[in-house]
C-alpha cells in the first residue's frame, strides 16, 4: 500500500468512526455500514452502494463529513434484499412535529407544473381524510415534495388543532422500528402510529429491498385508512414503479396519484424572486431570467443560486449584475459533466435500474424486458459517451453502428411521449453524471 493510499484508507475509516459515535446504531446499520470501501488513491475513494438510494442518502446527509476527497460510486450487482435485524438505542419520542418553517402553503409558489399537486394538497389539508386518501405525491428531486408534505402538516397543526399528527421520513420509520424491535416495544409503536389522525410519509423510496419493514408499513397504513385517518405519502416514483409488493402499490393507487413536474421559465422566475426577497436580496427580473434559464430542473439549485449571490453581493456590496452572476454561477450553470461517463457505469447503472444483468444488455435476446434496457443503454452511451458508434457499438456485445443509431433514435423519440421512459433516463442519467 503506498503512503497515499493509506491515509485515504484511514480517512474513510475515521469517517466511519466518527458516524459510529453520532449516528444511532440503526441509522448506522441502515445508511452506512451498506457502503464499502473498494479502493482508495490519488485522492479519490471508490465507495460500493447496494444501490442509487443508499448512495443519495449518503450525498445528502454524509458527503459533507468527508471533504477534500472525491468520491465516486459503484453500485453493487443486486442480491436477494434482506432486511438485516438491526440493534439499537431507546425508542424515540413522538411528541414533537418536526417542519420546516419555510415550506408552508404561502411560499409555494404556483405554476402549470404543481397547480394540480398544490391544490390536492390544500384540500388533504383543508379536510383531512375526506377528501383524497391517501394523497401520494411524486416527482423529481428537488421539485418541492417535501415542501408541500410540510405544508399540509403546518396548515393541519394550526386549523385543527385536535388531531394528531406524524411527520416522518421513511428511514426515521424504519430506524423507529428497529428499535422498538430492540427494546421490545413493537407494541407500543404500532400503538402510536394507529392512534394517529394524519401521518405524513417523506420518501417512500426508501422502503424499496426492505421487506420487513414494508410489512410493517403496509398494515399501518391499512389500519390508518380503514379508520379514514389521512395518509400523505411523497415518492421519487409513482406507485407502480416502486419495486414494493403490489398489494402496498395497490393501496397507494387507491387515493390520488399527483404527479409534480419541473417549473416553467416563469414559475422559476417566480420563485427565485420570492426566494431572493425572502432574503432580502434585490434581483432585477433580467437577472432573475437569465439564472432560470440556465437551472431548470432543480428548484433547490435555484435556491443555491440565490444563497450564493446573496453571500457575494454582501461580500463585495454590490447590487447583483449579470456580470456578478456569471461570475459566481459559473459552476452551476455548467451542463457537462466533470466525471466521466463510461460504456461500462452505463451498463451497471441501467442493469440496476431496469433490474436485468449487464450481460442482458450485451446480449442478444429481443425479450421486450431487456430490449428496452438495452436501447436506453445505448442511447445513454450516445449521449454522454464521447467515442464513435462503431466502438460505442461493440462495446455492447459486438453490435454494429446502425444498431445502436436506431436505438438512440427510437429512444429519442419515445422520450417525448412517455413520462415514465423519461423519468427513468433522467434517473440514470443524474446517477452517471453525479
Ligand atoms: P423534494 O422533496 O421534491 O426533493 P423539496 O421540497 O425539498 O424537494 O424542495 C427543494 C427546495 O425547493 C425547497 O427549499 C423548497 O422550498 C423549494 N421549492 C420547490 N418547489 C417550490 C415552489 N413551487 N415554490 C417555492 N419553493 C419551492
Ligand atoms: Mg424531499
Amino acid at each position: 500500500m503506498t503512503m497515499q493510499a493509506q491515509t485515504e484508507t484511514t480517512s474513510w475509516d475515521a469517517f466511519l468512526k466518527e458516524m459510529q459515535e453520532r449516528c444511532s446504531k440503526a441509522e448506522y446499520q441502515n445508511w452506512i455500514a451498506p457502503i464499502h470501501l473498494v479502493e482508495a488513491k490519488d485522492g479519490q475513494l471508490v465507495l460500493e452502494v447496494p444501490n442509487i438510494f443508499v448512495q443519495e442518502y449518503f450525498l445528502q446527509n454524509y458527503r459533507k463529513n468527508l471533504p477534500n476527497t472525491d468520491i465516486s460510486f459503484v453500485i453493487a450487482q443486486q442480491k436477494a434484499p434482506v432486511a438485516s435485524p438491526v440493534l439499537a438505542q431507546a425508542p424515540s419520542d413522538h411528541s414533537s412535529l418536526k417542519l420546516n418553517n419555510q415550506y408552508t402553503f404561502e411560499h409555494f409558489i404556483e405554476g402549470p407544473s404543481n397547480q394540480f399537486v398544490k391544490s390536492a394538497a390544500i384540500g388533504v389539508a383543508t379536510h383531512p381524510g375526506r377528501s383524497y386518501n391517501p394523497l401520494f405525491i411524486h416527482g423529481g428531486v428537488g421539485l418541492g415534495k417535501t415542501h408541500l408534505l410540510h405544508a399540509i402538516g403546518h396548515y393541519i397543526r394550526s386549523h385543527h388543532k385536535k388531531l394528531r399528527i406524524q411527520c416522518i421520513t421513511t428511514e426515521e420509520f424504519i430506524n423507529d422500528i428497529v428499535d422498538h424491535l430492540k427494546s421490545k416495544s413493537m407494541d407500543k409503536l404500532k400503538k402510536h402510529y394507529r392512534s394517529l389522525d394524519v401521518l405524513l410519509v417523506d420518501d417512500i423510496q426508501f422502503l424499496q429491498n426492505r421487506l420487513n419493514f414494508e410489512e410493517e408499513f403496509c398494515s399501518t397504513f391499512e389500519a390508518l385508512i380503514h379508520q379514514n385517518k389521512q395518509i400523505v405519502i411523497t415518492s421519487d416514483k409513482p406507485p407502480a414503479q416502486l419495486k414494493l409488493s403490489e398489494r402496498l402499490i395497490a393501496r397507494m393507487e387507491w387515493g390520488l396519484v399527483a404527479h409534480i413536474g419541473p417549473p416553467d421559465l416563469e414559475t422559476r422566475v417566480a420563485i427565485l424572486q420570492h426566494k431572493a426577497e425572502m432574503k432580502g436580496l434585490r434581483v432585477p427580473s433580467k437577472v432573475a431570467f437569465f439564472i432560470a434559464e440556465h437551472i431548470f430542473n432543480n428548484v433547490r439549485q435555484l435556491e443555491g443560486a440565490i444563497n450564493r449571490l446573496s453571500a457575494f453581493s454582501k461580500h463585495l456590496n454590490q447590487d447583483v449584475s449579470e456580470e456578478i452572476v456569471e461570475n459566481t454561477l459559473g459552476e452551476l450553470f455548467q451542463h457537462a459533466p466533470d466525471k466521466k461517463v463510461t460504456v461500462e457505469n452505463i451498463l451497471k447503472c441501467v442493469a440496476t435500474l431496469f433490474e436485468v444483468r449487464e450481460s442482458d444488455i450485451t446480449g442478444s435476446s429481443r425479450a421486450k424486458q431487456v430490449a428496452l434496457p438495452r436501447q436506453v443503454a445505448m442511447y445513454l452511451a450516445k449521449e454522454l459517451v464521447s467515442e464513435s458508434l462503431m466502438r460505442l457499438a461493440s462495446s455492447f456485445g459486438g453490435k454494429t453502428h446502425s444498431t445502436l443509431l436506431h436505438a438512440w433514435k427510437k429512444i429519442r423519440n419515445q422520450l417525448e411521449r412517455d413520462e415514465t421512459l423519461k423519468k427513468q433516463v433522467q434517473m440514470a442519467r443524474r446517477n452517471l453524471e453525479n
